[in-house]
């Protein structure tokens, strides 16, 4: 099994990137975001915790998401392997992961893709997918910018930590989707 990160800040386009890039290589594109939109859709116990946190923009507790990642794992059969979006968005998320990776699959992270864009562009993009969307995490600019707030804080410092183990891989994310697409399949397929 392949184990893919698609890493960016809100709006980078890892949703849609991972939806194409998922599909092309028979990954399964697991979205912690989406699993928990889902949960709070479905009223579920952890739903109803998580509802709170996310729209104030701000992070769920490490074991609830490494706890839904965990049991993918485990229960998934019939892909090439895993593109995770929006997982792992803290240095201890990230530790977790190699541990559960190395003990329960022998397995490890093959790369860390990077969608880059600036802060000026997330506000933008995110802004229009609100409308699309209607998604309440995206309608009002104090949320959003809580959101990348704690991208800068929480979440950047993986870069490093992924950068040290030479797997990050940065791509230019304000090109097409088109554009966008080709480069991590390139990365993907070397
Ligand atoms: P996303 O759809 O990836 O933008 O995620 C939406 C929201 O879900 C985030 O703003 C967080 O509140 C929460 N969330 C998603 N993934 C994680 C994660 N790996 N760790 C903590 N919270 C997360």
């Amino acid at each position: 099994m392949k184990y893919y990160i698609l890493f960016g800040p809100p709006g980078a386009g890892k949703g849609t990137q991972a939806k194409l890039i998922s599909k092309e290589f028979n990954l399964l594109h697991v979205s912690t975001g989406e699993l928990l939109r889902k949960e709070i859709a479905e009223g579920t116990e952890l739903g109803i915790m998580a509802q709170q946190i996310i729209s104030e923009g701000h992070l769920v507790p490490d074991d609830i998401v490494v706890g839904m990642i965990e049991h993918i794992f485990s229960t998934t059969e019939g892909v090439n392997g895993f593109l995770l979006d929006g997982f792992p968005r803290t240095i201890n998320q990230a530790k977790m992961l190699d541990k559960m990776l190395k003990e329960d699959e022998h397995a490890k992270v093959d790369k860390v893709i990077s969608l880059i864009i600036s802060d000026a562009t997330i506000f933008e993009r995110i802004g229009k997918r609100a409308e699309v969307e209607g998604r309440e995490d995206d309608a009002a600019s104090a949320i959003i910018k809580n959101r990348i707030d704690t991208y800068h804080t929480q979440t950047e410092p993986l870069i490093e930590y992924y950068k040290e183990q030479g797997k990050y891989y940065p791509i230019e994310g304000e090109r097409s989707i088109e554009e966008v697409f080709e480069s991590a399949c390139a990365l993907i397929k070397e």
